[in-house]
């Protein structure tokens, strides 16, 4: 059994207590050990190459060789099992190495395209003669991946996709086309979905060089240059029917499941990314003088470090905090006979609404951050002498792909709705009590306990009321038909978004209080008051507009109330807590929490 019982989508309704909450000042010495090592990989072969990986055209094996190089140390292979030549490390190594991998632009988007989409098909869903032929050269860096989805008339709408897969003999005919394929330049085996008797949408694998496989030209992008993406055209291609992937008709289960590793995967990157733009920001306000003063001496420049700092340790929090609850899972499902490649994906899906949130959270994020930074490199900051013009660029990627933001949004209320339909999410239950609690008399505020996070816990917990209230009225009102909503699902995902990170905030700092005491912990109470205040902010916002889209008369005067009572939160200085923040920032010169 796992040491905590929370499902997929149940933060919702129910407590996790801070205890059993992983958090990212635990990875031990062996993650270290990885951290270190991958660290110093990037600052001496990967980051000084920045603006040659840039000029794709002119260097287009320069990524191919350095994945060969990552490979040589391991990195390729970390995740994969031992007997295709992998170190089988747990999730929450992987995590560490996701995040100091995604610190590096367009390398560490090759490397997740390889990795993560380009390769877990294979792993997942392979039979064991293709495992054999093409794991270990994946994770030995001599054969690359890529995954071909996405379609000129189908991108959100992948299933649509009109690339066709015909048997003929013993051999699968593909024709049709592919486009932004990431990889495609030098990947040597292709996953590739077409659907089979029109409308049976399956995985195959293809090869570099088969006969009637062409590419486009390098996609002329807005950043991550350096990444290889081109269209992939198939011609009349030919492959054994041994290339079939999974099953026929089952493409869509390959394609999502991997999303769900991939957007989780997506975030501790995004979240490396932009520890390094905080890094490379704080140390040019401490450099940069103006008015005879360095610029990070300024309140308005540390409200910024500040904030990135923020909404950074925020992020971070959440990820580890599904790292190890996916971790927790993978475990108790390889205890009841599962392998732990079977697990993986089971528990991957179960934390679908999770994965879904960081995704949003985590390229949000890393948005914030790098425009922030080149702020702060004022015009400096948008000469390509300095990185943070392409870290600006470079981030941008992240909402689009692996599922738009506005598709995960939808995607992770969707979800929930599915799991109350389906009996897996009690839902409606809560959401009748808080009904019969807005009768109530309201509560105008206690004591507390004397805890430093007291108010932050209770906000919390009062807050999931507030979008059980919204999305339960919703769900009434419109029934099976909520699904149109949009406007209505978009304010409750950015409300269920902002509750989860803003406990997982919590949960990180109470259990760090608990080890080191409150006085070591002043900066990270300061953090987590902060995100908790602008979360509730939000979230009130957010509830206000989806209710008034829907309700009317007493019943919308009555529910607004409700938002309002459940996103309160006292009154704090947040100008001073944002001020003790950065002034730590600025003392180590980078991002330290
Ligand atoms: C640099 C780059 C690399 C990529 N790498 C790969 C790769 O390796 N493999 C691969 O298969 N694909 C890849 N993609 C494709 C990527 O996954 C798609 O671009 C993405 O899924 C969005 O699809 P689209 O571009 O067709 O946009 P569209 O689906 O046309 O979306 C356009 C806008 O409409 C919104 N929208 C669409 N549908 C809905 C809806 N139902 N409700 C509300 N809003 C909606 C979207 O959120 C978006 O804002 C890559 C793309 C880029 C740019």
């Amino acid at each position: 059994m796992s040491k905590n019982n929370l499902k997929g989508g149940e933060f919702l309704i129910k407590e996790q207590d801070a205890q059993s909450t992983f958090i990212p000042e635990e990875i031990n010495e062996e993650q270290k050990m990885f951290r270190e090592m991958t660290r110093d990989f990037l600052e001496k072969e990967v980051h000084p190459l920045r603006r040659a990986i840039d000029k794709q055209k002119e260097n287009p094996d320069l990524i191919p060789q350095l994945m060969e190089k990552a490979a040589s140390l391991g990195l390729l292979a970390a995740s994969l099992p031992e007997e295709y030549g992998g170190m089988s490390v747990d999730f929450n190594t992987e995590t560490v190495l996701s995040e100091e991998l995604g610190k590096s632009q367009s390398f560490s988007v090759a490397l997740a395209a390889h990795m993560g989409i380009g390769t877990l098909p294979i792993l997942y869903y392979g039979t064991p003669e293709q495992k054999k032929k093409y794991l270990p050269g994946l994770g030995d860096g001599s054969l690359k991946a890529a995954y071909c989805l996405t379609e000129p008339d189908s991108g959100s709408d992948a299933l649509a996709a009109k690339t066709k897969a015909v048997l003929d003999g013993d051999e699968w005919v593909i024709n049709g086309g592919k486009m932004w394929i990431t990889n495609a330049g030098f990947a040597d085996v292709f996953t590739v979905f077409a659907q089979v008797d029109g409308d049976k949408f399956t995985g195959f694998i293809v090869e570099k060089g088969t006969p009637g496989l062409s590419l486009g030209e390098e996609e002329v992008k807005l950043g991550i240059k350096g990444s290889s993406t081109r269209q992939v055209f198939f011609d009349d291609v030919r492959i054994p029917k041994g290339n079939l992937l999974g099953e026929i008709g089952k493409g869509h289960k390959i394609a999502f499941n991997v999303l769900n590793i991939g957007r989780y995967k997506l975030c501790a990157m995004v979240m490396g990314g932009s520890k390094r733009s905080i890094d490379v920001a704080v140390n040019y306000a401490n450099e940069r003088y103006q008015f005879g003063v360095p610029i990070s001496s300024f309140g308005a420049i540390q409200h910024k470090i500040a904030e990135m700092a923020i909404r950074t340790y925020a992020t971070d929090s959440a990820t580890y905090r599904v790292s190890d609850l996916i971790q927790d899972k993978i475990a108790e499902l390889v205890e009841e006979g599962k392998t732990k490649v079977e697990g993986k994906l089971i528990a991957a899906e179960e934390y679908n609404i999770e994965c879904a949130i960081l995704k949003v959270l985590g390229s949000e994020t890393l948005d914030y951050v790098v425009d922030e930074a080149v702020q702060i490199f004022g015009g400096t900051g948008y000469s390509e002498e300095f990185p943070v013009a392409s870290m600006y660029r470079d981030a941008r990627i992240n909402r689009i792909f692996e599922g738009t933001n506005e598709i995960n949004r939808m995607l992770a209320v969707g979800q929930m709705m599915k799991k109350a339909l389906k009996g897996e999410l009690d839902l409606m239950g809560p959401a009748m009590k808080i009904q019969e609690e807005l009768m109530e008399i309201p509560d105008f505020g206690d004591e507390g306990d004397g805890s430093a996070l007291y108010e932050e816990k209770k906000a919390v917990r009062q807050s999931k009321k507030a979008i059980l209230m919204a999305a339960g009225a919703a769900a009434q009102k419109y029934m099976m038909e909520l699904e149109k909503q949009q406007e209505i699902l978009m304010n409750l995902a950015d409300m269920a978004i902002d509750v989860f990170t803003a406990e997982s905030t919590v949960l990180r700092t109470e259990k760090l209080i608990s080890q080191r005491g409150e006085e070591a912990c002043k900066l990270q109470i300061a953090m987590t008051k902060c995100f908790v205040n602008d979360a509730m902010e939000r979230c009130y916002i957010a509830g206000k507009h989806a209710l008034a889209g829907f309700a009317t008369d007493d019943m919308l005067v009555m529910m607004h109330m409700g938002v309002k009572r459940f996103t309160k939160y006292p009154i704090i200085n947040t100008i001073d807590l944002r001020k003790q923040v950065a002034a730590k920032l600025i003392a180590e010169n980078g991002y330290c929490f």
